[in-house]
C-alpha cells in the first residue's frame, strides 16, 4: 500500500457527518518518505476548496516558520486529524476525530516518520491523551512506543489570534529543526 493508494480508497468517505459540507477531502500532502511529519486540527475554508493542507492564512504562517528552520515543506509531510472542514472551523469533535483517525493511522505506517509534531490542542488530545494541555507539553519532546519523536506546539492559527506566542513556536521549531538535521544527516 502507498499513499497514492490510501488516497484513492479515501474518496467518497462518509464515516462521519463532516462528509456532508466539505467540497475536498483534504488527504495530506508531502514526502511519502519523510522523516518529519506534521500534524494539525482540520482543513479550514482554504485547504477545504484546494484540497490541500495549510494553504491559508494560517499555512502562509507554517510556510515562515519552516522556512526559518530551513526544513522543505516539500520534504516533510503534512496531514490533519480530520481530513474534512468542520462547519465554521470549529473543532472536530470526538466522534470525527474518532472516524478519522484511522487513515491517519494509515498514514503515519506508510511514511513511517521518525518526528511527528503535534500542531495544537486537537492533534495533542487526539494522539496523546483527551486531557493533555499544549500549555504544559509544548516544546517537550515525548517518545512513541515504536520509537518516533513526538513534539507538540501551538498551532499556526493560534499564533494569527496571539502573536505573543511566536516566539515559544519559534524555540519549539529550533530543538524540532536540530533534531530533524541530526536524523537526516543519519540517513543520508
Ligand atoms: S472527516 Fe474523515 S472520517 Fe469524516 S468523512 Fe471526512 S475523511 Fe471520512
Amino acid at each position: 500500500m502507498n499513499l497514492e493508494q490510501l488516497k484513492r480508497e479515501i474518496q467518497g468517505c462518509k464515516k462521519c457527518d463532516l462528509a456532508h459540507g466539505r467540497t475536498n477531502i483534504v488527504f495530506g500532502c508531502g514526502n511519502e518518505k519523510a522523516k518529519l511529519m506534521l500534524i494539525g486540527e482540520g482543513p479550514g475554508r482554504d485547504e477545504d476548496l484546494q484540497g490541500i493542507p495549510f494553504v491559508g492564512a494560517a499555512g502562509q504562517l507554517l510556510n515562515k516558520v519552516l522556512e526559518a528552520a530551513e526544513i522543505n515543506r516539500e520534504k516533510i509531510y503534512i496531514a490533519n486529524i480530520v481530513k474534512c472542514r468542520p462547519p465554521g472551523n470549529r473543532v472536530p469533535n470526538r466522534k470525527e476525530a474518532a472516524a478519522c483517525l484511522p487513515w491517519l493511522w494509515r498514514q503515519l505506517e506508510i511514511i513511517r516518520p521518525r518526528i511527528v509534531v503535534l500542531l495544537g490542542s486537537t492533534a495533542l488530545k487526539n494522539l496523546i491523551r483527551p486531557d493533555a494541555l499544549i500549555t504544559k507539553l509544548r516544546g517537550k519532546w515525548m517518545e512513541s512506543k515504536s520509537g518516533i519523536k513526538i513534539m507538540p506546539t501551538y498551532h499556526p492559527a493560534a499564533l494569527l489570534r496571539d502573536p505573543s506566542k511566536k516566539k515559544l513556536v519559534w524555540e519549539d521549531f529550533k530543538k524540532i529543526r536540530d533534531e530533524y538535521k541530526k536524523i537526516m544527516n543519519e540517513v543520508s
